[in-house]
């Protein structure tokens, strides 16, 4: 018989083979556990990737409808402006139409001044025929005046603007200043009224700034210059670059001009090439750092033009672009920005001009690009802890599948060992009596020795007989049949008893027994049967696994309000890492294996079964190379067993 596998460390160590295939069975599922959820979160990754381009591009999409939209109301009033039915133009917005290569109408924002103006029709030169005759030819200036006079009494605005230049310069000419200056303020009232190629205003307050000037009057010729710079800087008189020019050379201009309208009218300029050119169509380009946009169409009218600053396309965005949570840049079609909500970083969505039809390309990128770096990141340790919550599921489990299959595979190789024990044991007694019978039969054996072996017979019989109950009894506690028959009786009685059949059996060794006890009975109630076999078995023990003549000392004494029966040796003890397992059946120790003690490895285990059927426990104190006490702990005359 092997002791390899009996011994406890056969039981606890891992079979390699074992452990090797459940490590494949265990590592198979993990690895591919741990591949599939890198595939996952990759995945994930790219998910993610995506919805967020498909997010930046659902709001490109949004903003370009929105601009479109925006747009396409400009479009449709131009329709409007082109017949007749005009809205009011959005504010910073300038509505034109462009006749004959030049601007004949304007609303909304007024510029200083348009690359061309379709020049009015003035008040045809021969009606002041006579009265200029009466001036220049005959130099008769009063005369002259008084025809002016009554022209300029005509309901003809055009007529009456001619005749009150004309009044003025007459005027002026007989140093008639003051109503020279009257003359021309009434001019000045006619605002836009084409009068000497030029709006009346500019022209009477050009008058009126050279005559105060000769006058003398600089103040008023300053008011006068300062009212001119407003008239010009304002738009109020429609009027093209060149005559802004003129005028401006007199004129005070504000220190602080309308940035947006003056930039408007140089982005005017910068388009009107393209609005004569093509039949219609949209545009926007930065001027300034200002971004403008205009939209136009060729229309029998003429050209019916708006343009404006993109604010007022881009101001509903902002909320749009928060909503979203986007920012967004407008770009013209050479790349330069036009307007920006926040400068993008990153990757974005792109909408280009060409695909929109806008004027503009739009990109768009994650306001906080790093709330998808957040959320991914916070996925992937969502995913990382199910993975790894996962692996220690599936690591505890397969522990405890592993634990449970070792278990019982020792238990099996215990249990073939144990059934290799157990015939060896029975052998010995077997060969000794068919020996002994053999000798008998032949009947060679002398007369004087016969009764010397007919004791020799019935001690092994008796040996056989106890080891067959033995066996049965733990048959029968294994399998829970056992019955115990409880009686009153007393602990020092119980030791006695099984020590007296100790002493019986044992030839030479008898006298290594020693029982302590005081005079006190300990009564017990108890199966005495089981429980003289749970002692015997403990001394089997001390006997088998000490030195020859060693003693053995049996204590009954009281422990905390128990009755304590102990049985110590001074044998070689039992290593500490052992101290629970030699309880287990067929559980076999170091001791066993050191001394070569024939045994089935069954002792301590029934022992222990009988103790705690009566209530009581069995402990074991021992420190190898001193010794081991067991000692059997059982309470004094429980009601139940
Ligand atoms: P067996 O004695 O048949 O092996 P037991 O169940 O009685 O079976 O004992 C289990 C093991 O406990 C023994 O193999 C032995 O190693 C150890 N053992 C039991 N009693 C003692 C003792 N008194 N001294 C040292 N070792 C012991």
């Amino acid at each position: 018989m092997s002791y390899k596998k009996m011994t406890l460390s056969g039981f606890v160590g891992i079979p390699v083979k074992l452990l090797a295939q459940f490590l494949a069975l265990a590592g198979i599922p993990l690895v591919a556990l741990g591949v599939l959820g890198w595939h996952l979160l990759d995945q994930d990754r790219a998910i993610e990737n995506q919805r967020l381009k498909d997010r930046l591009d659902s709001a490109a999409g949004q903003l370009a409808r929105e601009l479109d939209r925006g747009l396409a109301g400009w479009e449709s009033q131009l329709l409007a402006a082109d017949s007749g039915h005009a809205a009011p133009a959005p504010s910073g917005v300038a509505t034109l139409v462009i006749v004959s290569r030049g601007v004949a109408q304007r609303d909304g924002v007024r510029l200083p001044y348009y690359p061309h103006v379709l020049p009015k029709r003035e008040a045809p030169s021969d009606v002041f025929a006579a009265s200029e005759k009466l001036e220049f030819r005959e130099r008769d200036l009063a005369g002259a005046a008084a025809s002016y006079r009554k022209l300029a009494s005509t309901d003809t605005r055009g007529v009456r603007a001619a005749a009150l230049l004309r009044l003025g310069r007459c005027l002026r000419s007989q140093r008639q200043f003051e109503s020279a200056l009257a003359a021309y303020t009434e001019l000045e009232a006619m605002s836009d009224t084409p009068v000497a190629g030029a709006p009346a205003e500019l022209l009477a307050r050009h008058e009126r700034i050279v005559l105060l000037a000769l006058t003398g009057a600089r103040e008023a010729a300053q008011r006068e210059a300062a009212t001119l710079g407003l008239a010009l800087s304002q738009g109020r008189v429609l009027i093209d670059r060149a005559t802004f020019d003129f005028y401006s050379q007199e004129a005070l201009l504000p220190g602080q001009p309308d940035r947006t309208s003056v930039q408007l009218a140089e982005t005017v300029e910068e388009w009107w090439p393209m609005w004569l050119e093509q039949p219609g169509g949209r545009a926007a380009r930065n001027s300034g750092g200002l971004a403008f946009a205009t939209v136009w169409r060729r229309t029998p009218g003429g050209t019916v033009v708006m343009a404006g600053s993109m604010e007022t396309l881009v101001r509903p965005l902002s909320a749009l672009l928060r909503n979203l949570g986007v920012d967004a840049v407008l770009e013209d079609a050479t790349g330069g920005r036009l307007w920006e909500s926040q400068p993008v970083i990153g990757q974005g969505a792109i909408r280009s001009l060409r695909e929109t039809g806008l004027p503009c390309t739009i990109r768009v990128a994650a306001s906080d690009p790093g709330t998808a770096t957040r959320v991914f990141a916070a996925r992937r340790r969502l995913l990382g802890g199910g993975f790894v919550l996962m692996v220690l599921v599936i690591a505890a489990a397969g522990y405890f599948v592993f634990r449970a299959v070792n278990r019982e595979l020792t238990v099996a190789s215990l249990q073939s060992e144990f059934v290799a024990a157990v015939s060896h044991e029975f052998r010995s007694p077997l060969t000794a009596m068919r020996h002994l019978t053999e000798m008998l039969e032949e009947g060679t054996v002398e007369q004087e020795r016969l009764p010397k072996y007919y004791l020799a017979l019935g001690k092994e019989t008796r040996r056989l007989q106890g080891m067959v109950e033995n066996l049965l009894d733990f048959g029968r506690i294994e399998a829970g049949k056992q019955v115990y028959h409880l009686e009153e009786t007393s602990a020092t009685d119980l030791v006695r008893r099984v020590v007296d059949d100790f002493r019986e059996g044992a030839s030479g060794d008898a006298d290594r027994v020693q029982v302590e006890s005081t005079t006190d009975r300990f009564p017990l109630r108890a199966d005495p049967h089981a429980m003289a076999l749970a002692l015997r078995n403990l001394l089997d023990n001390a006997v088998k696994y000490s030195p020859a003549r060693s003693p053995i000392t049996i204590r009954v004494e009281p422990i905390n309000g128990l009755t304590g029966i102990s049985v110590e040796d001074r044998g070689l003890g039992i290593p500490s890492e052992e101290q629970q397992e030699v309880f287990r059946k067929f559980v076999r120790g170091t001791s066993a294996k050191t001394l070569n003690v024939k045994g089935t490895g069954i002792g301590l285990a029934m022992a222990d079964h009988i103790v705690r059927a009566h209530g009581g426990l069995l402990e074991l104190d021992s420190r190898p190379g001193c010794g081991s006490k067991f000692t059997i702990l059982l309470p004094v005359r429980p009601d139940q067993p």
